[in-house]
């Protein structure tokens, strides 16, 4: 069987056009010797915009709320436009439906005067959304076959709104269903990270920073050799290396140690 590699790239890593092209340099480049799944966060700052959005139509302002979504909407068709100039038309609407799908959920929540973690969810799940389709413009530009996966259509979870959990199982089977037929024509499948949906179909979301769990959750269900979690840093840091400009690299930590950094708050 040929090799498979995961490759999360998180929203530091696709903060402009120019940092979604190097990262697909970095997946072309896997891609020349390996099968190759992309999971891609939201772009830098669009989860804050969106719980924003959504915070301001719960309290009645929906000015405040439209004024984010258009302001999100307007960075990714710009950005769309630096990666393909006029071509992708289909992506362009794509990210205006999405888009126009945000608008109305918002109008709902504030017509309702009511947001529930299930609208939050269904909401700020759009951010990976937008990014995926941006993600296999850049491919394609590079001439890899490439297409944008919603994870909420296959991932299954329970209905733990804002910190799902995989259904273990079930998700394996869901997961190997959308991404080999991909996988079998040669394509690179770009997953939303974040996001599944739960028993019942609606949207769910994994917790924040949640990309890299479904990043290990996918290769963990199609049985990957690798999974690579690109970010804006080296590595693991004795420290965070933006508080702590003297913090080293920690070369190797077994899972007791990451889970107790990760417990006393490292945000890597
Ligand atoms: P992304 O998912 O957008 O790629 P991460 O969630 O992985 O980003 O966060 C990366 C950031 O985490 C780094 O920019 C760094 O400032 C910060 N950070 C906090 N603690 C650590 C640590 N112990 N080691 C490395 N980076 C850390
Ligand atoms: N975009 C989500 C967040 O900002 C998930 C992730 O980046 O991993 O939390
Ligand atoms: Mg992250």
């Amino acid at each position: 069987m040929q090799r498979t590699e995961v490759h999360k790239f998180g929203g530091t890593s696709l903060a402009s056009a120019e940092r979604f092209a190097s990262a697909a340099s970095l997946v072309s480049e896997a891609r020349s010797k390996t099968d190759v799944i992309v999971v891609a966060s939201a772009m830098a700052g669009v989860t804050d915009e969106l719980v924003s959005a959504a915070s301001a139509a719960a309290r009645g302002d929906k000015d405040r709320g439209e004024e984010l979504i258009r302001g999100i909407h307007a960075r990714h068709l710009k950005t769309l436009s630096l990666l393909a100039g006029d071509g992708e038309e289909a992506t362009r609407a794509d990210l205006d439906r999405i888009s126009r799908e945000l608008s109305d959920l918002i109008s709902g929540v504030v017509l309702l005067g009511q947001l529930t973690p299930r609208t939050l969810d269904r909401i700020i799940a759009a951010g990976e959304k937008l990014s995926v389709r941006l993600f296999a413009v850049a491919l394609r530009g590079l001439g890899v076959s490439a297409s944008a996966l919603d994870a909420d259509t296959f991932l299954e979870t329970d209905d733990n709104f804002g910190r799902a959990n995989p259904l273990g199982g079930v998700a394996d089977r869901t997961i190997a269903a959308a991404v080999r037929p991909l996988l079998e024509v040669g394509e690179v499948p770009v997953v939303t990270g974040f996001c599944g949906h739960a028993p019942d179909g609606a949207t769910t979301t994994l917790g924040r920073g949640g990309s890299d769990l479904t990043a290990t959750y996918i290769a963990s269900a199609i049985g990957a050799d690798e999974v690579t979690i690109w970010t804006d840093v080296d590595g693991v840091y004795s420290a965070d290396p933006r508080v702590i400009p003297e913090a080293r690299v920690i070369p190797q930590l077994n899972y007791r140690e990451a889970a107790e950094m990760s417990f006393y708050g490292a945000k890597v």
